[in-house]
């Protein structure tokens, strides 16, 4: 999963990627609002934290562009606390979600793993394939119980296809959700990552769908019943 950070203050720009590093997500960032708008427009992202107060261009605005484009990744504002009328305005603009500051680094946390969950039509915090159990939260992941040792490329890809369970999940959308913008990428890469992930999970659970991507097929998919939040 790929965050965008786009906050002014150097500090808490840098405090919030960390956090979410250690979450376990890919993290880009910009400190204004037209690198942030530029950003959002161009690459894939999973979910936005975004600063209303910003040079060049206010996050608003920035707002509002992005869903003018048609582009409907979640959002998460960062508010000014005594500033309601910035929220609403924020949330007419399209936000998601807004934290006002100052805030508690795992409340951002628990709020972006929220928007993510939901976005990909996911309710509960453990998102369940057969023997399968994800968790959001812990970023564990366990089969028939038994906690898998994963590295932190191997959890990123299993848990963006547990996510759009149901969906082919192509390589290059894979690697645009696995890595940040400066890192040199490579699509080959996948089938290693995809190779070790089915030994250490043991089972049929990702299937490749060739010339395609891979897919993790939903265990109602078996008895002919689609969910519907994957119908497109
Ligand atoms: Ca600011």
């Amino acid at each position: 999963m790929r965050i965008l950070v786009v906050e002014d203050d150097i500090n808490l720009n840098r405090q919030l990627a960390e956090a979410l590093q250690e979450a376990g997500y890919v993290v880009d960032t910009a400190s204004d609002g037209e690198e942030g708008h530029f950003l959002g427009d161009t690459e894939p992202y999973d979910a936005v934290i975004l600063d209303i107060g910003l040079p060049e261009m206010d996050g608003i605005t920035v707002l509002e562009q992005w869903r003018k484009a048609g582009r409907t990744m979640p959002v998460l504002l960062l508010t000014a606390r005594d500033r309601w009328s910035d929220k609403v305005a924020g949330i007419d603009a399209g936000a998601d979600d807004y934290v006002a500051k100052p805030f508690h680094l795992e409340e951002v946390l628990a709020r972006i793993r929220a928007l993510i969950r939901r976005a990909a039509g996911h309710a509960s915090s453990e998102i369940v394939c057969g023997p399968v159990h994800l968790d959001t939260k812990s970023s564990k992941v366990t089969v028939s119980g038994a906690t898998l040792k994963l590295t932190s490329h191997e959890f990123r890809l299993l848990s963006y296809l547990m996510h759009h369970m149901g969906e082919v999940v192509s390589r290059t959308e894979l690697v645009e959700h696995m890595y940040d913008q400066d890192f040199d990428r490579d699509s080959n890469t996948i089938e290693v990552f995809v190779g070790r992930l089915r030994k250490k999970l043991g089972i049929d659970l990702i299937e490749t769908v060739r010339g395609l991507g891979y897919r993790i097929q939903p265990p109602a998919a078996n008895s002919g019943a689609q969910p519907a939040a994957h119908a497109d």
